[in-house]
């Protein structure tokens, strides 16, 4: 394991946005490939305990999606990181960008019904508040112009 690595998940942040990836890509996998099969994660995060005694119970497949997920989050480049999908800085390759998308279309809302609703509703929260952040930048310049 590299030592920035370690270094970079021992931040709060780094660790609860991946254990959220972990709970979802667990929910997504349970569901979507109900037919693979699925043993405990095993990479550096798991290794690091990120995912506490409870390891995602994933196939091959959505094991390597979570070990990129992993390198993505702990080398992310900005500080403070705002949530994945809101962030304006694309390191997933589209292929990747694309499955975390369909994991996250799949299990966010299932998410709040399976008992993660903190997460969920961290996951809402954020939303609004880029959103708001946008409409706000947004009225602010319209605001200056008609005072012009
Ligand atoms: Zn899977």
């Amino acid at each position: 394991m590299q030592e920035r690595f370690a270094e970079k998940m021992a931040g709060s942040d780094a660790r609860s946005d991946t254990r959220l990836l972990g709970d979802f890509t667990h929910i997504y996998c349970r569901g979507v490939h109900a037919g693979a099969h699925r043993s405990s994660l095993v990479s550096d995060g798991a290794e690091l305990g990120i995912y506490g005694s409870k390891r995602p119970e994933v196939c091959t497949e959505c094991a390597d999606l979570l070990r990129y997920a992993e390198k993505r989050r702990a080398f992310c480049p900005k500080d403070p990181k705002p949530f994945c999908s809101y962030c304006d800085t694309h390191c997933y390759s589209p292929e990747m960008r694309e499955r975390m998308r369909e994991v996250m279309r799949y299990a966010g809302p299932r998410s709040i019904l399976h008992g993660h609703a903190i997460d969920g509703v961290k996951h809402l929260i954020e939303g609004r508040k880029a959103r708001a952040a946008a409409a706000r930048s947004a009225a602010e310049s319209t605001d200056k112009e008609s005072k012009r």
